[in-house]
Order: C-alpha cells, then structure tokens, then sequence
C-alpha cells in the first residue's frame, strides 16, 4: 500500500459515542477532522446495552435532535435481591432512555458528517508516528492532533505508551424479537454473585427488543459468558421464560472499571470515552462519559489549534472524572459481595437509599415506591416473582425497614 500525504488538523480513531462527540465538535470549529472506524457500520454489532442516563440528556444539547423513535423511556428500577425478592426505585422526574443503539451510533456519525467531519470506515488505525507537529499515520498521512476514543482496549494508547485500562468487567446481552415483559417500564436489575459477581444481571424491554444480559468480574475463575447466560436465563424463566429462545442478536464486550488511565494524554494526543477508562466503576455505565467528554475533548482541541488555548493534553485531562467514591465502591463490592447479605438487607431503608443514589446519581429525592405492596398480598416491603422458588436462600418478606 502507498504511502497517505493527506494532512488532517484531527484524527479521531473509533466512530462511537466519544469520537463521533469530538468530531461533531472539532468539525463544527470548522477544522478538517476524519474518523478512522475499523468497522463498516458505525451501528454495526454494537457492544453496549445502550442505556442513557437521564443526565445525558440533560446536559448533551446535540441530543435534544435525536429522533423519538430511536429511544423508549424507562421511568425506574426493579432491583432483585439473589433470592428474587425486588424493590422498586424511583425518583421524581428521573428517568433512563432504552435505545436503539445502531440507530443513535448512525444518527450521531450523521451529525458529525452534516457538521463537515470526514469519517473513513472499515479503515483500522495500526499506529502512529510522532513529527516535530504532529503525527503521522499509514491510513491517514499527517495530523496536527490526535484523538483516541478507540474503547477500552486502546490502539492509540498502546501504539504511543498512554496508559491502559487493566482492570474489566465482562459483559454479553441477548436481544429477543417478539418478546414482552411484565413491568416493561422498568429497568430490572438482578443481583447474583453465582452469576453476576461484581455486577448484575439485567432485562429490559428497549426500543422494538427485549435485551436480556449480565456482566460478571473478569478475573480469577472464567465461566463462558454462554454458560453464565444459561444460568441466568434459567433463573429469570417465572418472569420471562427465554430458554430455548433463538436470540436476533447478541452484544458483549469489555467494560473497563478501574478508572481513568494514567496517562490519558500527552502532547498532540488524547484519549477519551472507553480508551480513557472513563466508566463509572459502579455502574459500569459509560455512554454518559464518553459523549460528554468527547465533545468536551473536540472543543478544547479546536481552541488549541485555532490557537485559543494550550495544548489540552495540559490541562483538559484534570476534568475528567476520578470516581474516587465509586472506586471504593467497587473494591467493596468484588472483597466482600455476599447474596445472604443482599438478601437479608435489600429491603432496609440504608439499602434502598443506596441504590436510589447509584442509580439516579443523587438526583432529586430518592422516593422509594409509595405503593409498595407484596405479591403475597402483604403490606408495604419487598415483593417476589411470582413462581419463582430460590431453595436455600433467606425469606426476607416482610423485612423491617
Ligand atoms: C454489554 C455492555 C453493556 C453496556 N451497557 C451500557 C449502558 O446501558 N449504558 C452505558 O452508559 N454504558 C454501557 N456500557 C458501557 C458503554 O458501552 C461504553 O462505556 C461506551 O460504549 C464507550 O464509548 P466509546 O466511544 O468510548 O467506546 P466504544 O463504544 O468502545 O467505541 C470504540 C470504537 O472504536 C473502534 N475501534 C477500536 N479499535 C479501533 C482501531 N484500531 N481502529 C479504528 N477503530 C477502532 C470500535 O470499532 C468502536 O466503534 C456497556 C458495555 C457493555 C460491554
């Protein structure tokens, strides 16, 4: 293959959420940006749930264009104890967006396209090699920036010694057709460290698919994402039978949880979203992250080069998020996760303004739901698929507050 003598102001690598932000941005300040995306389709095989936070959309202005029909409101939680009694979490005016995330990874590739942003798919970034103004890179000649969003196992990390994400979650979904499920305005999240363990399971009723998953610590003992799904599936079968189901479409992928990289940056180059290591080490959600700080990146690297601003490898990394309450959060929860404990406790006030917290990221007031009321028929308290058998574990019906 010749050599590219293309010149580029900014070479963003990955076409998802943070580098479809910071082309969207760059190409906006009216400099010549080109996304390299290995795939074909931005929308192609995504590895996410696709899941917004209500936050997103509150402080993303370029989402308030985004369709309607690309995502389905979710208003609250049903979070499952390993015996299968749940709670239901809410807070006023909190709510998250189920999507439909080829859909919205295409809409945004079309706003940083119509915004002048070049985006070369199918093109894999394979290295890069520094200049006295820049770098150079086989695929794409000579850029004066560079801009890693390529997710959690980062070439441009690796090819210019920034630092990498180590530490992971592993996580596979299953998307079913033609499937329904009870309470489908809810987000239901399973706690099970037989299955889960440092995460949870979960099922959700999104945009035109029901999507089944889990994520599980990548670390010491490996059970095949299959088997941990059958596992799972079994368990969720009195709420929605999907064994022997064909799933449309399975995602999965890695989720890196250890915080953000060190370094994130160094001169001319900066990475962002997944690549940084920029998902919340609680709930593993990153989507908000990488669109936020990906914008944030394309903004400051324009400055830069429009000459407004110094380089940002300087000082725009000291913005990004440390999580440092969250990491402690996740080091409590891989030493000493216990189902007895989440099955004795879920129900109790502490527990359950804990999770209202974590999940609506102490927006609002947590209210927990005023009707609660047992399938069993008893008063106020924790409530119990209908069905479901769970030997062995404790009985928590009727837990005091
Ligand atoms: C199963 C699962 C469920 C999840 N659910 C949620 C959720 O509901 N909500 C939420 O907020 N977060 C969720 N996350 C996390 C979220 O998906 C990520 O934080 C988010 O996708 C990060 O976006 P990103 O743009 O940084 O990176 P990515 O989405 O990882 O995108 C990186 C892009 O770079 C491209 N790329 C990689 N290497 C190269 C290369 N060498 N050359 C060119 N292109 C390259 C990839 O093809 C990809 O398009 C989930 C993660 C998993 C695994």
């Amino acid at each position: 293959m010749g050599v590219v003598r293309e010149t580029h102001d900014c070479v963003v690598v990955g076409a998802s959420f943070a580098g479809l932000g910071s082309a969207y941005a760059l190409a906006r300040s009216g400099l010549g940006v080109t996304v390299l995306e290995d795939k074909a389709d931005c929308g192609e095989r995504p590895h996410t749930t696709g899941i917004l936070v209500k936050d997103v959309i509150d402080q993303v202005a370029l989402l308030d264009r985004m369709p309607a029909e690309l995502v389905r409101r979710i208003d609250g939680v049903r979070l499952y104890a390993p015996d299968l009694h749940y709670v239901d979490l809410a807070a006023p005016g909190y709510y998250f967006l189920a999507t439909d995330t080829p859909g919205v990874l295409r809409w945004l590739a079309e706003q940083a396209e119509n915004g002048g942003a070049r985006l070369r798919l199918g093109a894999r970034f394979r290295g890069a090699e520094r200049t006295r103004s820049g770098f150079r890179l086989e695929e794409a000649g000579l850029t004066r920036y560079l801009i890693g969003a390529d997710g959690p196992r980062s070439r441009v990390a690796e090819s210019l010694g920034l630092g990498h994400n180590s530490d992971y979650l592993f996580g596979v979904e299953y998307e079913y057709a033609d499937v329904s499920i009870p309470e489908p305005d809810k987000l239901h999240c399973f706690i099970d460290r037989r299955i889960a363990p440092g995460y949870i399971g979960w099922i959700v009723s999104g945009v035109g698919l029901v999507q089944a998953g889990l994520a599980r610590r990548l670390r010491g003992e490996r059970v095949s994402a299959r088997a941990a799904m059958t596992t799972f599936l079994e368990k969720i079968a009195p709420m929605v039978d999907l064994r022997g189901r064909r799933p449309c479409f399975i995602r999965a992928g890695l989720i890196p949880c250890g915080g953000v990289v060190r370094p994130a940056a160094g001169p001319r180059v900066l990475l962002v979203g997944d690549a940084a290591g920029m998902v919340s080490p609680v709930t593993a959600g990153g989507i908000h992250a990488a669109l936020k700080h990906g914008l944030a990146a394309g903004h400051a690297v324009a400055d830069f080069l429009h000459g407004r601003a110094e380089d940002p490898s300087d000082w725009f990394v000291r913005t990004y998020p440390r999580y440092r309450a969250k990491r402690s959060l996740r080091f409590l929860f891989d030493h000493f996760q216990s189902d007895m404990a989440f099955n004795r406790l879920l129900a109790t006030r502490p527990m359950r303004m804990a999770a209202g917290s974590i999940y609506f990221h102490h927006k609002g007031v947590f209210v927990p739901s005023p009707t609660a009321r047992s399938d069993h028929g008893g008063g106020a308290g924790p409530r119990r698929i209908p069905g479901a058998s769970c030997p062995g574990t404790t009985d928590i019906e009727g837990a005091s507050e």
